[in-house]
C-alpha cells in the first residue's frame, strides 16, 4: 500500500467536508479529501435539494387550483412525473455542477475517489493508498434512519433522497415520520393528487416545535387532505396483490388499525454514517446522535474531529457548514499553535422548512426557557389581520415570541406563516443583538412587510409584562 502524508485528512466531500478541507487550504495546510461518491449527489444534499424542488411544484399546484378565486382563469391539468424528475435534475445539476471536486482541486487540494476508513487515529486508508495527517476530520453525513418493522425491508420502500423512485406517482403513499421532512414531502404528494397518510408516532407532528405550530401544521395539513395518525405507529407491513398493508397500533393502548398504500415513504430520522468507518480503531466514541465531541468538535481520539451531520446535533445544511469552520479554525489552531481554539455556539441557530405556509423557529421554545428558570412571557399574533396576507390570501399562520418576563429580551421567535424562512432572520439578528420585545415592537414595519406579524406578536408580549 502506498503512503502518503499531509498536514489534514478529510473523510467525506460534502457541505461540511468541503468547507472544512476549503477553509485549511485557504490557510495554507496542506490537504487530502476522500469522498466515495464523487457525483456530489450524495444523501444530504440531494434530500434537501428534492425537498425545495417538489415543495415548490406543490405550491404551484395549489395555486393554480385556486387560481380562479383571483379572477384567473387556469385549469389544473395534473402532474407531469417525468417533468418533475427532469426539473430535479436540472437543479441538482445547477447547483452541484458537472464536477463538484474542481474548485477544491483548483485550490491545491488533494482529492482522492475512495471509501475512507480510519485504521488508527492519524491514518485513512482510501483505496489502495494510506494516507497519514497530523490531523483528520470525520464529515461522513447522515443516512435515513430505517425502523425495526418486519416485512418494511421486502416493501420497497422509499426514502426521502430517493423519493422519485418509482416510474410514476403512487395513487396512495403511507409516509412514516411527522419531522419536518415527513410533513413536507406529505404535503406536497398530497397536493399531486396521492392519498396520503401521514403517522407518527409522537402525540404531535414536528414535536421539536412549538406546540402553536404543530397545531397549525396539522390543521394545514389536513386541509390539504392528508390523513393525520398522531399517536400511531407502524408495526408490521405485508405484501396483497402488488399494495402494501401497513398495520398501526396506537401508542399505549390496544387500538390497532391498518392502512393499505401503493408506496411507503420513511422519513424516520437520521443515522449517522460511521458503518465501516474503523472507529473502533481509532478510539472514537458514539454518542446518543453521532460521533461524540467535546464543545471545540474533538471527538474522543487525539488528533480526530468531526462535524456536520455525523456528530449529529443538528441536520441542517448551514449548521454543517458552521461546524466545519468552527473544526477548521480548532485543526489550524492546533497544528499552529497559535490562537485559541473556538468553542461550538448553539444557542440561536434558525431553522426553516419549506412546507407551505413555511415553518421556521429561532432560540428557544417557551418550554425551554421556563425550564431554565425566571419568569418568561410569550406574545402571539396571526396574519389574518395583516392586509398583506389577506390580499395574497395567505392568512394561515401564527408566530409566536418568547422572551424573559423581567427585561423582555427576545429568547426565541417560532413562525408558521407565508415567507416564514425570510422573516425569521429579522429574529435571528433580534436575538443576536440581544434585542428585546419593546425593540421590535417599536420598529416600525412598512405595510407591505408580512413581517409586521412580528412585530404585532412583540406588541402582545409587551402586554403580557404589564
Ligand atoms: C430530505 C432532506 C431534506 C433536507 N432539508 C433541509 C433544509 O431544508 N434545510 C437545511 O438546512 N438542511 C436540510 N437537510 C439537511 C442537510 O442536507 C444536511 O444537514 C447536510 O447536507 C449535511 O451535510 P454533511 O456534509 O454533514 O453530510 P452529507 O451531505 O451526508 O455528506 C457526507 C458525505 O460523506 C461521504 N462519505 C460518507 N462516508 C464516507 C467514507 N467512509 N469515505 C468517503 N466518503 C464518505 C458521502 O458520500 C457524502 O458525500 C435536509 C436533508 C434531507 C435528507
Amino acid at each position: 500500500m502506498r503512503a502518503e502524508q499531509h498536514d489534514v485528512v478529510v473523510i467525506g466531500g460534502a457541505i461540511a467536508g468541503q468547507t472544512a478541507a476549503w477553509e485549511l487550504a485557504q490557510r495554507g495546510f496542506d490537504v487530502v479529501l476522500v469522498e466515495q461518491d464523487m457525483s456530489g449527489r450524495q444523501h444530504g444534499r440531494l434530500g434537501d435539494l428534492m425537498l425545495q424542488v417538489l415543495s415548490r411544484a406543490g405550491e404551484l399546484a395549489v395555486r393554480v387550483r385556486q387560481a380562479e378565486r383571483y379572477g384567473v382563469l387556469a385549469e389544473f391539468g395534473g402532474v407531469n412525473y417525468s417533468q418533475l424528475v427532469r426539473r430535479r435534475d436540472e437543479v441538482v445539476d445547477y447547483v452541484i455542477g458537472g464536477r463538484p471536486m474542481a474548485r477544491l482541486e483548483a485550490a491545491g487540494i488533494r482529492v482522492v475517489a475512495a471509501r475512507g476508513r480510519l485504521r488508527a487515529s492519524g491514518e485513512v486508508e482510501a483505496g489502495d493508498t494510506l494516507l497519514r495527517g497530523r490531523a483528520v476530520i470525520l464529515a461522513t453525513g447522515s443516512r435515513p434512519h430505517i425502523p425495526e418493522v418486519p416485512g418494511l425491508e421486502q416493501a420497497d420502500f422509499l426514502v426521502p433522497e430517493r423519493v422519485l423512485g418509482y416510474y410514476g406517482l403512487p395513487r396512495t403513499m403511507a409516509v412514516l415520520g411527522g419531522g419536518a421532512v415527513g410533513v413536507t414531502f406529505a404535503q406536497v404528494f398530497s397536493r399531486f393528487g396521492v392519498g396520503v397518510t401521514l403517522v407518527e408516532r409522537g402525540s404531535r407532528v414536528l414535536e421539536d416545535a412549538e406546540p402553536e405550530v404543530s397545531q397549525a401544521v396539522t390543521q394545514v395539513l389536513q386541509d390539504d387532505g392528508v390523513r393525520v395518525f398522531t399517536g400511531w405507529e407502524g408495526v408490521s407491513i405485508h405484501l396483497a396483490g402488488g399494495q402494501r398493508i401497513l398495520d398501526l397500533r396506537q401508542g399505549g393502548n390496544a387500538a390497532a388499525g391498518s392502512v393499505t398504500v401503493d408506496a411507503i415513504l420513511v422519513a424516520t430520522g437520521r443515522d449517522p454514517a460511521v458503518q465501516d468507518l474503523g472507529l473502533e480503531a481509532a478510539g472514537i466514541q458514539l454518542g446518543p446522535r453521532g460521533v461524540l465531541v467535546d464543545d471545540e468538535l474533538r471527538t474522543t481520539a487525539s488528533g480526530v474531529w468531526a462535524c456536520g451531520d455525523v456528530v449529529g446535533v443538528y441536520h441542517l445544511s448551514h449548521m454543517a457548514e458552521y461546524e466545519a469552520r468552527l473544526a477548521a479554525h480548532n485543526v489550524a489552531a492546533t497544528l499552529t499553535g497559535q490562537g485559541p481554539p473556538q468553542k461550538v455556539r448553539y444557542a440561536q441557530v434558525p431553522w426553516a422548512y419549506p412546507l407551505d405556509p413555511e415553518v421556521a423557529q429561532v432560540g428557544l421554545r417557551e418550554e425551554d426557557a421556563r425550564r431554565r428558570g425566571g419568569p418568561v412571557v410569550v406574545g402571539l399574533a396571526d396574519f389574518a389581520g395583516l392586509h398583506r396576507a389577506i390580499t395574497r390570501g395567505e392568512v394561515r399562520g401564527v408566530v409566536k415570541v418568547v422572551a424573559d418576563g423581567e427585561h423582555g429580551r427576545i429568547l426565541g421567535v417560532h413562525i408558521v406563516g407565508p415567507r416564514a424562512g425570510e422573516l425569521i432572520s429579522e429574529a435571528s439578528l433580534a436575538l443576536r443583538a440581544g434585542l428585546t420585545v419593546h425593540d421590535l415592537a417599536e420598529t416600525a414595519h412598512p405595510a407591505l412587510a408580512l413581517a409586521e406579524a412580528l412585530r404585532r406578536a412583540a406588541a402582545a408580549a409587551v402586554q403580557a409584562l404589564g
